[in-house]
């Protein structure tokens, strides 16, 4: 997507460790005009799927979904990270290791939210090594709920989750790709 692309190009920082920052416009402050043409391009690429819930994590992917969810007309339930191994039958639980701070969280989601008759649409920010889509399509299998796809705005094309995803046959849509980042120059390119 054009327009993500640019802004990743003027307003992304990379950092050292294969991070990109991109506080400026979604993970601190909210661009909320760019996730709407964000929701409208995924609106138009899962086009005829029946999506009757939107699935993110706490808390960079939370916007997003939420601009994309009112987009779809449908509710969005976010997981939730947590600290305290809590052994609550009444939520469907994983564990997820955090790309950014490195730790492994507990995370859960109520069962009242989530049932069979569910049909997804996975929202997130960042798409890595893939753990954090693991952790979800995890939780939305212990629910007998059926992925419809997963949307993310930013993949890092080269680590290994968007591989891992496409390789299950999931419907996997990246609105950005990078291709290339290097800490020293700030030069990013693009799949
Ligand atoms: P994964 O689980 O795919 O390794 O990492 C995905 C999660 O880590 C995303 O939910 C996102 O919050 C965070 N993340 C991964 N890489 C980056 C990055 O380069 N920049 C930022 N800001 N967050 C990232």
């Amino acid at each position: 997507m054009k327009l993500l692309e640019e802004r990743i190009q003027k307003d992304g920082i990379v950092r050292a460790g294969n991070v990109l920052k991109v506080d400026s416009f979604i993970n601190h402050q909210m661009d909320i005009q760019l996730f709407s043409e964000m929701a409208k391009e995924w609106k138009r690429l899962f086009a005829g799927k029946n999506i009757t819930k939107i699935l993110t994590i706490e808390a960079s992917g939370i916007g997003i979904a939420a601009v994309t969810a009112m987009e779809f007309g449908v509710p969005v339930v976010f997981a939730k990270k947590s600290q305290s191994i809590n052994l609550d039958f009444d939520n469907y639980t994983t564990k997820i290791e955090s790309f950014t701070h490195k730790r492994i969280y507990d995370v859960i989601v109520s069962k009242k939210f989530l049932s069979a008759e569910d049909h997804i649409l996975i929202i997130d920010d960042f798409l890595a090594n893939g753990c954090a889509l693991e952790g979800l399509l995890h939780i939305v299998e212990e629910a007998g709920a059926t992925v419809e796809g997963i949307g993310i705005a930013i993949e890092k094309g080269f680590q290994v989750g968007g591989e891992k995803i496409r390789e299950r046959g999931i419907q996997l849509e990246s609105l950005a790709i990078v291709e290339s980042m290097d800490d020293e120059t700030g030069e990013i390119t693009f799949r």
